[in-house]
């Protein structure tokens, strides 16, 4: 998507729109610190965030810090997070991520993304949550499978790939929104412009979308969706 003034402003008034029908959109990951969210995060892949916040009280009770957590037995943790799925794997990526931070940063989740993208089982996508809803910072747009799905139906990137998507809606959304970008889109893909059976009719930014969407609505049919939720 080129990020020509008039796209910009298309942009402008989808996130404007969509801040009056989501204002309470925010990352429902409950974490009391950027440590617990860096972890929580991690879990939340392949899950929903509701199991993620059944699995992490306990979790956070008996590690509460990067250095408690580092030395914790991966029997342990692989255990008390086995309901998120992927638990070995996940396992690794904390145990690894929480003895980085104790080596490498003094038991501080760093404020950059430079930083956050060299911990273990840290990618992108988790670094923006995490510096965006712990610290405020916006240095990237995190892009889950409802912003890549919401963002290609409205027509504001173009793409399969997540870290292109990203590239191109930092190009066109101002940086004092890219925060709220995410929580917004995320809301709206759950709400409203689910996977398999988008709510056109209800949907508020109905007159923004794009054709396949807006004409497939007119004629009372469900639009054919690709795996990535784009129009066939
Ligand atoms: S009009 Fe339909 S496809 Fe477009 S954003 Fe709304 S719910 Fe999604």
């Amino acid at each position: 998507m080129r990020p020509t003034r008039l796209n910009r402003e298309r942009a402008a008034r989808i996130l404007d729109i969509l801040e009056q029908t989501h204002a309470d959109a925010d990352c429902a990951l409950h974490r009391n610190n950027a440590f617990e969210l860096v972890v929580a995060t991690i879990l939340s892949a392949q899950c929903t965030d509701e199991r993620v916040n059944q699995v992490t009280p306990a979790l956070f009770r008996r590690y509460p810090t990067p250095d408690a957590m580092a030395r914790a037995r991966p029997a342990q943790i692989e255990t008390m997070i086995r309901p998120t799925g992927f638990f070995r794997a996940k396992t690794r990526s904390i145990l690894g991520c929480a003895r980085a931070l104790v080596a490498e940063h003094g038991g501080e989740v760093p404020r950059t993304m430079a930083a956050m993208v060299e911990l273990p089982g840290v990618g992108r996508k988790t670094s923006s949550v995490v510096l965006g809803h712990a610290y405020g910072i916006a240095e990237g747009i995190a892009v889950d499978t409802h912003v890549l799905r919401v963002s290609n139906r409205l027509g504001i990137a173009r793409g399969d790939d997540p870290i292109e998507v990203e590239r191109q809606l930092m190009a066109l959304i101002p940086r004092e929104r890219w925060i709220r970008t995410t929580d917004l889109l995320i809301f709206h893909g759950r709400r409203i412009c689910q996977a398999r059976r988008p709510a056109c009719g209800v949907c508020p930014v109905f007159s923004l979308c794009r054709w396949p969407y807006r004409q497939a609505y007119a004629l009372g049919q469900t639009p054919r969706i690709k795996a990535r939720g784009r129009p066939s």
